[in-house]
């Protein structure tokens, strides 16, 4: 290592960046983040540092500079944007004995500032000692991911509760009782925002003496994988798969999402292909009941959002019937990744002022829906699992009088390598559609804008 990672004691410390501009604004707004004083020294401010000065967050150093500004510091940045001023002024610090870091100079630097992950007081930091920024990124990304955005709290609850744990549990339970904060309820209770409950959870268990037993009974998180690849599932999605003992999943999820959850989780596929039915939904809701009732953390895994099209209601049914907590983890639906992925919005101002989510295949033997009635003017029409249907939704549209340019756009595997975009009119949908063979699945956007005069159908538009 030509660097090596610590952490150093910010309060009631001193941090001086000398430079007025955006580079002394960057590193101003990193140091903000912690307790220590900040000078900066310039005769110029940038007006954000100028804010910060009148705010009182930061205090300015305007005049000459000699090594004295730089003694006793905790650190000093060079950011003044010209190189040749920034040697000088390292010079000057180095002769005060400072920690310096110059901007954009490695060579000058006795510290280098790494990517920083923050869950104060939880912070990781992570260096390439400059060999590959890109990859740094990469991997703070992953470890966003994997800390949820509440950790910090949970960790400084702890902290405030350490000396009440070491006067209550035994010193043999100690490292149990931290294990099922860290692992078990408390985490996921405050992962989900209740952090009095968690907080509840953790006062209770030290009165007690200790974590509490396993709990019998697990439980399920009904979580959207979104509707696209991997990266499109929310944090807490990931969250719940890291700590999941089972998963269900769909057959439409990106294979990859699956990679989130624990190596030794168990991976269950329950999909349906269109047409076949090779899980019926009440043997999928059994399974989930009864991997609940062994004490199992269960996920089932939808692609996209589970409450959208998904028949997650029989399966919240089914759990509550059983008396098994049930958690919905929301994803990024299908027609919301399809219109990004074409590069369109689902409103606009002005002319779709409202959307309409439907689907083009019901249940069977039930009457198939008013589409004409859906697609009143000033409406985005996003229609699901209707490739089959599609020639006799573009019928009954065109009969109830709407016009052949109604603009639509078709995305079939929106978001995947293998995407497929189709702009074309309702005149021209399934021809369109045959002729480029769109295949399941895919989402039709129908737009009819609030500018479209014509009369649609007989009692349509009033
Ligand atoms: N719960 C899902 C919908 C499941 S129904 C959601 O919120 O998105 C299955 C339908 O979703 C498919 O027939 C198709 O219409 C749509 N769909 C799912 N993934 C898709 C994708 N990547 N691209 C286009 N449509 C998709």
């Amino acid at each position: 290592m030509k660097t090596f990672p610590m952490f150093l004691r910010m309060e009631d410390r001193t941090v001086v960046i000398v430079g007025g501009g955006e580079q002394a604004a960057q590193k101003c707004r990193l140091i903000l983040k912690t307790e220590a004083r900040i000078i900066v020294a310039a005769d110029a401010l940038d007006d954000e540092l100028a804010a910060l000065h009148r705010a009182g967050r930061i205090e300015q150093h305007d005049g000459p500079i000699t090594p004295a500004l730089f003694a006793d510091t905790a650190l000093v940045f060079i950011a003044t944007g010209c190189p040749g001023a920034d040697v000088a002024l390292h010079a000057l610090a180095k002769q005060a004995g400072a920690v310096v870091n110059v901007v954009d100079a490695p060579e000058l630097c006795d510290a280098i500032t790494p990517s920083i992950v923050d869950r104060d007081p939880v912070v990781v930091a992570i260096g390439t000692e400059g060999t590959a920024p890109v990859l740094a990124r990469q991997i703070k990304t992953r470890v966003e991911q994997m800390l949820e955005p509440r950790l910090g709290d949970l960790a400084a609850l702890s902290g405030r509760m350490r000396g009440a744990v070491a006067q209550r549990v035994p010193r043999a339970g100690r490292r149990n009782f931290w294990a099922w904060v860290f692992n078990g309820e408390p985490r996921q209770t405050h992962a989900r925002g209740a952090e009095r409950e968690a907080a509840e959870m953790l006062k209770s268990a030290i009165a007690a003496g200790g974590a509490p037993e396993a709990q019998v009974g697990g439980s399920v998180a009904l979580v959207g994988a979104g509707a696209g690849r991997r990266d499109l599932i929310t944090m807490r999605g990931v969250q719940r798969l890291q700590e999941a003992d089972i998963v269900f999943h769909d057959r439409l999820i990106d294979p990859g999402v699956l990679e989130y959850a624990r190596r030794d989780a168990e991976r269950v596929c329950v999909g349906k292909a269109p047409g076949a039915h090779p899980w019926p939904q009440d043997r999928i809701d059994g399974l989930l009941v009864a991997a609940a009732r062994q004490g199992k953390r269960v996920v089932r895994l939808k692609c996209g959002d589970p409450g959208v099209f998904a028949r997650g209601a029989e399966e919240i049914a089914a759990l509550a019937g059983a008396g098994i907590p049930c958690e919905i983890v929301p994803g990024v639906t299908a027609a919301c990744v399809a219109a990004a992925s074409a590069g369109t919005m689902l409103t606009e101002r002005g002319r779709t002022d409202a959307l309409v989510m439907a689907t083009g295949t019901c249940r069977p033997g039930d009457t198939s829906p008013d589409m004409s009635g859906h697609l009143r003017p000033g409406t985005t029409l996003a229609l699901y699992m209707a490739v089959q249907t599609a020639p006799a939704i573009q019928r009954d549209l065109l009969a109830a009088g709407h016009p052949t340019a109604t603009p639509v756009e078709i995305v079939a595997n929106a978001d995947r390598e293998d995407m497929q975009i189709v702009t074309t009119t309702l005149g021209g949908l399934a021809a369109s559609m045959e002729a480029q063979n769109v295949a399941n699945p895919a989402i039709i956007l129908i737009r009819c804008l609030k500018t479209m005069t014509h009369e649609i159908g007989a009692t349509a538009v009033a």
